[in-house]
């Protein structure tokens, strides 16, 4: 069997803001699927669900604070600069032309691989890249419908499988269980709480400098 480059990883998301919870998934699956980079990508305009509170910039700059120190976590801002709702379909398709001999591989939580099959030309999606699903105990995994049977069709066990070609398999993986969520701690921010030890000290540092989350949309 001849194998392919080191693959690597993809994490869209809204980012509004990066927290601990991403940061740790991150690191935990690029550890145990030794991929060679992770790329976080955070969207322009969500397509499934309400606009961010930061501006794209902000969202930004706020994951290049997050993974200044890391030297596999990068920020791709592919989905910013083309300025139109995010598909995911049309980053990996840009990806694909970008590294055309790469294993991708496209990282999700539970809650986003349940609406997997909502996604525009999700089998598109699956043929060009591998699916991480980043299992949390408290999310349980669909047991029917077309992503149940998909995952049947497509579930792999053995993380070389991920070298052996471009795309088209899915792994499981359990990750560590931080219950952070962007959502409560721009809440906190709006409240006049503390949100430390949430999300990376140099995000917060840049929260405050450029007053994010303050005020109630
Ligand atoms: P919000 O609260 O605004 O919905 P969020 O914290 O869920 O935001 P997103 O940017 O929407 O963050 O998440 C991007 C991806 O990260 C999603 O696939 C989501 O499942 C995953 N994710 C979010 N929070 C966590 C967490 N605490 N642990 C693991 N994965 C997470």
């Amino acid at each position: 069997m001849s194998y392919l480059a080191q693959p690597i990883g993809i994490f869209g998301g809204t980012f509004d803001p990066v927290h601990f919870g991403h940061l740790r998934i991150a690191l935990e699956l690029q550890q145990a699927y030794n991929l060679a980079e992770i790329r976080f990508i955070p969207c322009w305009q969500p397509v499934h669900r309400a606009l961010p509170v930061a501006t794209p910039e902000q969202r930004l700059a706020m994951l290049a604070c997050a993974v200044a120190n890391e030297s596999t976590l990068k920020v791709d801002d592919c989905e910013i600069q083309r300025r139109k709702p995010s598909y995911m379909i049309d980053t990996i398709e840009t990806l694909r032309e970008k590294f055309p001999n790469t294993p991708l591989c496209l990282i999700l939580g539970v809650d986003a691989w349940s609406g997997f099959a909502t996604w525009q030309r999700y089998e598109t999606i699956l043929r060009l890249s591998h699916l991480i699903i980043a299992q949390r105990p408290s999310y349980p995994l669909p047991e029917m419908g077309t992503v149940a049977v998909l995952l049947q069709q497509h579930l792999k066990q053995d993380a070389s499988t991920l070298r052996e070609s471009l795309g088209g398999n899915i792994m499981l993986h359990p990750v560590t269980s931080l219950e952070i969520s962007a959502t409560a701690i721009r809440n906190q921010i709006t409240q006049g709480q503390d949100p430390r030890y949430l999300l990376p000290e140099s995000v917060y540092d840049y929260i405050v400098k450029h007053h994010i989350y303050y005020s109630r949309e």
